[in-house]
């Protein structure tokens, strides 16, 4: 969608550091940190949330996982323990409508979170 702002970062448009990319999924810094540790998971796929994931994209749920513990093991945030985060919907949080996984690590991450 050429509106969209993940469509747009994970097609290159906006010039950005990845910290991981293939043909399926982007990685990159969240730009508005909420621990010292804060990037996501994006495919590249628009998506818009959990919720419309159909059965065809399910293969990007393993390597949406695999993405995860590569980059939480070379950020130094595997042994400390970090979270992963899915906001979907209003209620959620979510902001960007183009499915995304935040993972947060770094520091102790309080819960329930408000
Ligand atoms: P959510 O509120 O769960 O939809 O998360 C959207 C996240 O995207 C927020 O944490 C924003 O800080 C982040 N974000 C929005 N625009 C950008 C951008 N251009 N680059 C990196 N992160 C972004
Ligand atoms: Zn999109």
């Amino acid at each position: 969608m050429a509106e969209c702002i993940f469509c747009r970062i994970a097609a290159g448009e906006i010039p950005t550091d990845f910290l991981f990319q293939d043909e399926g999924l982007v990685a990159f810094n969240d730009i508005n940190p909420q621990a010292p540790v804060h990037f996501l998971v994006v495919p590249k796929k628009h998506i818009p949330d959990l919720s419309s994931l159909a059965a065809a994209d399910l293969e990007l749920l393993p390597a949406v996982q695999q993405v995860i513990v590569k980059l939480t093991r070379e950020l130094g945030i595997d042994r400390g323990g970090f979270r992963v985060v899915v906001n979907t919907g209003d209620d959620g949080g979510q902001t960007v409508p183009h499915l995304h996984f935040h993972v947060l690590g770094g520091r102790f991450l309080n819960w329930p979170p408000g």
